[in-house]
């Protein structure tokens, strides 16, 4: 049987009979692939840790004709830090169903920066921070721009012309952000703050030391929020599971 290595993202993991898992991976080098975890069922699995969503993994797989196999598997880091801290465990698990939602199958394309930029956010999630939802945000706009799908927040999504005098609009189907001029051309428009399309602006941009310090104002979080959740929304091919669980644990602690 022909192998290969892969550094991977355990995204999610199923039953395959009594024993055996099969793994959604996201690969540095293949992209997204789904692999059998043989035995990792069993407690005594050397897999067993292994296949915890999540992990960072550095693989060994047989090529088989259904489906690759995990023959050899080394932890690169588990984030333990994340698995102890339910809201630092729930944005982990968003993170890889935004990437699972919006990444194809053995598209290796733009793997590799898709797969840094999503080791750099768990990573960030382990860390101190003003604001955790920065984290997500900032990795739900610029996972988007990496694969192609950003919304527009420099230039207006229907013109074209630099953002710059308020009001602006937000637009899922058009894209992202309205001009003054072009803000009523969408019919699920609705208002976008000037603050906050700054703050976009800076989730977009800002380097990650920056990202844990930052705190917008309340009114500004629900209206990122609101942007980025209705444009994900729109371009997702399927719901985000992950969400409504982030949205109950925001309820329990308001
Ligand atoms: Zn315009």
């Amino acid at each position: 049987m022909p192998t290969y290595t892969a550094q991977a993202l355990v995204l999610h993991r199923r039953s395959l009979g009594e024993h055996d898992r099969i793994l959604t991976l996201f690969t540095k080098e293949h992209g997204k692939i789904s692999a059998v975890a043989k035995g990792s069922q069993r407690t005594t699995s050397r897999l067993v840790g292994a296949t915890e969503p999540f992990t960072h993994v550095r693989l060994l797989l047989a090529t088989a004709r259904s489906l690759d196999i995990i023959t050899q598997c080394e932890i690169v880091n588990a984030y333990p830090a994340l698995r102890t801290d339910i809201e630092r465990l729930s944005r982990a698990a968003y993170i890889c169903d935004l990437l699972d939602a919006f990444s194809h199958p053995h598209d290796a394309s733009s793997s590799e920066a898709v797969f840094e930029l999503t080791c750099a956010a768990l990573f960030l999630l382990t860390q101190p921070s003003a604001w955790l939802d920065s984290i997500i945000y900032a990795y739900d706009i610029r996972l988007l721009e990496i694969l192609g799908y950003a919304p527009a927040l420099e230039y207006c999504a229907h013109c074209g012309e630099p953002l710059q005098e308020p009001p602006f609009g937000f637009s899922p189907a058009a894209g992202g952000a309205l001009c003054a001029r072009c803000r009523h051309t969408s019919l699920d428009v609705f208002p976008l703050p000037a603050d906050t399309l700054i703050a976009l602006q800076t989730l977009r941009t800002a380097p990650p030391e920056a990202l844990l310090h930052y705190l917008p104002p309340k009114t500004v979080v629900s209206s990122i929020e609101r942007a980025l959740r209705s444009f994900i929304r729109f371009r997702a091919e399927r719901p985000l599971h992950t969400v409504e669980f982030l949205d109950s644990l925001r309820i329990a602690r308001n």
